[in-house]
Parts: C-alpha cells; sequence; structure tokens
C-alpha cells in the first residue's frame, strides 16, 4: 500500500483498496490529524452507500470493513465531513485539518435476557460482545468488538499517513466530541494503538488521576488563576501539555452543561494512571 495523488494505491495484489467517489466533501486541506470512529452501521457497504448520498451531509475519507478491506471515499488533502462540531485542546472544526477513518462496528449494543442487539435491532452473538466502561460514563456497557485484521488495517493506513503527512495526533471521535460521541468506544485498543503509532513506551502515558480532594482546576497555569472545578480524589485526566509544572488536562467522565472541561492543574497533584 503507498499514497500517490493523496489517494491509497496497492502495492501488492492481494491488498484490497477501492476508491468510491461522494459528492459529500469540501475544498483542499493540509491534514495533520487522524480521527478513529466507528460507523454505527449495519455493515461497511451500507456505510459506503450512506456516505455517497448527498442527504447524509456526512463522509470519511476512509471506511475499513471488518474484513481489513480498505474504501477510500475523498483525497486526503479534501476536507470530508466526518468530525461535526468538535474541539480538542484549543482547537475547533477537526474537519479543517483531520483524515477521518470510519471502522465499520454497529457500535454499543442492548443487553435483553441474554442477547444483544443493536440501536437498529440486528442480534448478535456473544463472541462479538466486549464488556467495558466507556471513559466518559459510570457504568458498564456492552460494544461490538473490532476484528484483529480491521485495528491492523487501520494502522497499516495511520501509519502510512505519518510517513506521507505532518500528522501530529489521532484521536478518536468521542475526544474532540464528547457527550456527543461515544465511538470509537472503548471496544478499540486506542491507548496501546497510539503508543504502538507514535513509539511511546508506556502505552498509558497519557492518563493521570487526581491525588487530593478538592483540587482547584483553573483556567492558567498558575494560582492566580480563576478556578473552573474542582476535583475529587481520583479523578482521572488526560493529558493535553504543561507548562512550568502545571499540567492542561481533559477531564474525562465530567462535564459541564455538556460541555467537555478542561483546565489547568498543578502536577503535584496527579500521578500516573
Ligand atoms: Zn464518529
Amino acid at each position: 500500500m503507498k499514497i500517490l495523488n493523496n489517494k491509497l494505491s496497492k502495492t501488492l495484489s492481494s491488498e484490497s483498496i477501492s476508491f468510491v467517489s461522494t459528492p459529500n466533501k469540501g475544498g483542499e486541506i493540509i491534514p495533520d490529524s487522524i480521527i478513529i470512529h466507528f460507523t454505527a452501521g449495519r455493515s461497511a457497504e451500507s456505510s459506503v452507500e450512506w456516505f455517497k448520498n448527498p442527504e447524509a451531509k456526512a463522509s470519511a475519507h476512509l471506511v475499513i470493513d471488518r474484513d481489513g478491506k480498505v474504501i477510500q471515499m475523498v483525497e486526503f488533502n479534501h476536507k470530508a465531513w466526518h468530525a461535526g462540531v468538535s474541539r480538542w485542546s484549543d482547537r475547533s472544526g477537526f474537519n479543517n485539518f483531520s483524515i477521518g477513518i470510519e471502522l465499520d462496528n454497529p457500535g454499543r449494543l442492548t443487553k435483553v435476557n441474554d442477547r444483544f442487539y443493536s440501536w437498529f435491532k440486528k442480534e448478535y452473538p456473544k463472541d462479538v460482545v466486549v464488556e467495558a466502561r466507556h471513559k466518559h460514563e459510570q457504568e458498564i456497557s456492552y460494544w461490538h468488538n473490532f476484528t484483529d485484521r480491521q485495528i491492523e488495517s487501520c494502522f497499516n493506513v495511520c501509519k502510512l499517513l505519518m510517513e506521507n503527512y505532518n500528522i501530529q495526533e489521532v484521536l478518536g471521535h468521542e475526544d474532540i466530541a464528547p457527550f456527543r460521541k461515544n465511538d470509537p468506544g472503548p471496544a478499540f485498543p486506542m491507548e496501546s494503538f497510539r503508543a504502538k503509532l507514535f513509539g511511546r513506551e508506556d502505552d498509558t502515558a497519557d492518563v493521570y488521576k487526581v491525588t487530593a480532594n478538592q483540587v482547584n482546576l483553573r483556567t492558567g497555569a498558575g494560582t492566580e488563576f480563576q478556578i473552573i472545578d474542582k476535583l475529587q480524589s481520583d479523578t482521572k485526566v488526560e493529558f493535553v501539555k504543561s507548562k512550568s509544572g502545571w499540567f492542561y488536562v481533559y477531564v474525562l467522565s465530567k462535564n459541564i452543561d455538556g460541555e467537555p472541561l478542561y483546565g489547568w492543574i498543578n502536577g503535584s497533584l496527579l500521578r500516573k494512571a
């Protein structure tokens, strides 16, 4: 697999790559981030059909099937409509600088009398069900798994994109649109995926826990800044950046009026989760 004129192309005849065009796209972009999604759909084919439909007003650069097959729909230097209203750290409007990868997966499943159903009422066997807690939620719930071939294919594509574009970050849709989106969810191994991609040794390097009660979350890196919220011991936060002993973090499992909660915490009040 290689990238030629902003499109994937085969280097081996055994690779399964195709291009299906869509009108759901915008002007040129310079991608610097990758956003991982699940389709919440019935199949890769049905998701591709939907992304071709002008009424969908949605698309992605790539759709990856459960067998690892890759379908590209938008050139990597053009805007796809996958992120919606989005924000991470101090950036917003991710469609303007990110590549969207959709993994075929029905998403969250509902358990009824020991059987598992998607939102579109299809039943799935127990062996595809992952029982896990979403990082934005308190309770454990049920999620459809991703296949190894699908994750491997996604990894190979991300690696190739990093070689061809100045990719700085790989995030989930749930990171840039928390409380509105829950994909790719806990069945996707995001921490180890990113660690492997960026060559980080510690695959949980990004998550910290608050070590005391009533810890101040502030608008800036210093005690002179305004307090946004107070966090309890063991609250998990995701590291975004640091400045003179203070950490700018994203608070997991907590929001204010549906808005993601970001702020500065003194580094001495955090430890690796
Ligand atoms: Zn999404």
